[in-house]
């Protein structure tokens, strides 16, 4: 076989996370295919290589590529194709309207008008009423951020034949005005059971997004984690419909993310029936292990927590059973498999610490390590029992920046102190990876380094949790070789080294070395994966 001519790049700065403690950094790295060959200085690999062409990125710093360990493409592949009503889209309600009138005009008559991530906290109220003077026929449908309930307006309420006396359904709510009238908001089971045709109940029901519209959803979705300087994820739920997704998008060379996947407990039966679990597939597609749930969220205060929330008798939910919990973590564990279960607070993180060292000690299968979903409230016990099992921490990244003060409202300063807690998880040996859990969060992995470095809200300038600031090197080791652990894959990407991945970000400024508030707004110039560019700015 011919030997492929290496690629030799240069920039002004290079952060490999591969120097020696005192060693100087790289000049330049040679990459041959997928990999990177060779690091040295700009002479000493134009020796080597003398027919190598060299690409110089001039001023610029290149980094690892960037690795969002948890974050949803699967479940927002469909965001995509509809309205972005994020409060980064449209700031304040009548601009929201004014987006979706514009749609509503250029729909057709009996075609739904979906729009996704409406953040009713940020932007303000949105109602039926509200809806229904914009879109007096079309039926509308805005859901929110957080995935739990949107709203519909009057057409979509009729299309859907849910009445004014209508009763609602197990697990959900149809909300209503003051007045006792229907207000539109669609809350849990009663959203979910108009979305998905399996379970739905009636005959009517919003029509869903074709896996054609879900693939090129997904494709545009990566162009954009591309574009932020994302060049792996762990998708933290997929089902086996998404993976079939992701392999068509690979198969027309079209997925220019490494894709790791944690596959929902609910379809486990069907990857042990196949034999395949943790590590089947390649470097481009691989599934990294399983997904289970334990509690609630932060953002909806539902977390499981040992002390109250501000309400003296709510400690939030458990949405699993200690026993169902048990039977699954022993068995993916038994089978060989990692198991990612997401556990928010310290109540709920015992409980998962008390089933992995059940099976650590009945089971024994070494190197297995196990991760924690957000593992968002933690204390010093539980540190230990994590360094002690070489269990994952994959908490929040970006909420502290992204909710500032009013985390402080609803968990109160001193807890903050104990929340995504990246500075004790780093002090503790525990290893930690850097997550967005998009959309709860934002996606762009410079905002979220910006957070773990600041701990900041950008809109309130509110520092919360102040003694969990890690530096700008531990946040970037965090957002690469911390991910990298988490699913596995620590011996081939995170560093800018010899037989490391070819996949690195190439940056406008040096995150290491400049205010730390401006991180999230550093220019993305280009983005590499396995050698190929993916993105150029
Ligand atoms: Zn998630």
């Amino acid at each position: 076989m011919e030997e492929r001519t290496p690629t030799i790049v240069r920039a002004n700065s290079i952060v490999s996370q591969a120097r020696s403690p005192a060693g100087p950094e790289p000049e330049a790295f040679a990459l041959t295919g997928e990999t990177i060959s060779a690091t040295g200085t700009l002479t000493e690999l134009r020796e080597r290589f003398p027919s190598a062409e060299v690409l110089d990125f001039g001023d610029s710093t290149i980094i690892p590529g960037l690795n969002d360990a948890h974050i949803h493409l699967a479940l927002t592949a469909g965001d995509a194709l509809h309205l972005d009503l994020s409060h980064e889209a449209v700031g304040d309600v009548p601009t929201l309207l004014g987006t979706i009138a514009t749609e509503v005009g250029a729909t057709s008559a009996g075609v739904w008008v979906k729009g996704s991530r409406y953040d009713d906290e940020k932007t303000g109220v949105v109602l039926r009423d509200e809806l229904d003077r914009i879109a007096p026929e079309t039926p509308v449908l805005v859901n929110h951020v957080a995935g739990h309930w949107g709203v519909v307006n009057s057409a979509g309420l009729r299309w859907l034949g849910i009445e004014e006396s209508s009763t609602d359904p197990d697990g959900g709510r149809y909300d209503r005005y003051s007045d006792g009238r229907l207000n539109g908001k669609l809350i849990e089971r009663a959203l979910m059971n108009v979305l998905m045709p399996a379970t739905a109940r009636g005959d009517r029901f919003i029509p869903g997004d074709t896996v054609e519209d879900l693939q090129l959803g997904a494709a545009r979705t990566i162009a954009k984690w591309n574009a932020a300087g994302l060049t792996s994820i762990c998708d933290a739920l997929i089902s086996p419909q998404d993976i079939g997704i992701f392999s068509a998008l690979r198969a027309d060379d079209a997925l220019g993310l490494r894709i790791g996947m944690l596959l929902s407990i609910d379809h486990y039966d069907k990857a042990a029936d196949l034999g395949v679990g943790s590590g089947f597939g390649d470097y481009r597609l691989k599934l990294v292990g399983v997904k289970a749930f334990l509690d609630g969220a932060i953002g909806g205060r539902t977390c499981l927590l040992s002390e109250p929330f501000t309400d003296p008798n709510y400690q939030g939910v458990q949405t699993t059973s200690t026993t169902e919990l048990r039977a699954n973590v022993e068995r993916v564990h038994s089978d060989g498999n990692r198991i990612g279960v997401h556990a928010n607070g310290d109540a709920a993180i015992r409980l998962v610490l008390d089933a992995f060292e059940d099976v650590a000690a009945r089971i024994p299968r070494p190197g297995l390590r196990h991760r924690i979903e957000h593992c968002s409230l933690i204390d010093d016990n539980i540190l230990k029992r994590m360094n002690r099992l070489g269990a994952i921490a994959v908490p929040f990244a970006g909420y502290p920046g992204y909710h500032g003060g009013a985390l402080n409202s609803w968990y109160g300063e001193e807890r903050m102190e104990r929340m995504f807690a990246h500075r004790s998880f780093l002090d503790a040996g525990v290893t930690v990876a850097g997550s967005s859990d998009y959309p709860c969060g934002p996606y762009q992995p410079l905002f979220g380094l910006q957070s773990l470095i600041t701990r900041t809200g950008v809109d309130d300038g509110v520092t919360v949790g102040a003694s969990q600031k890690v530096t700008a090197a531990e946040a970037l080791s965090i957002f690469t070789l911390g991910s990298a652990e988490a699913s596995g894959e620590e011996s081939y990407k995170g560093r800018l080294a010899p037989g490391y991945l070819a996949d690195f970000t190439v940056l406008g400024d040096n995150p290491l070395t400049i205010d730390p508030h401006g991180i999230a707004g550093i220019d993305v110039r280009a983005t590499y994966v396995g050698g190929d560019e993916v993105y150029a700015g």
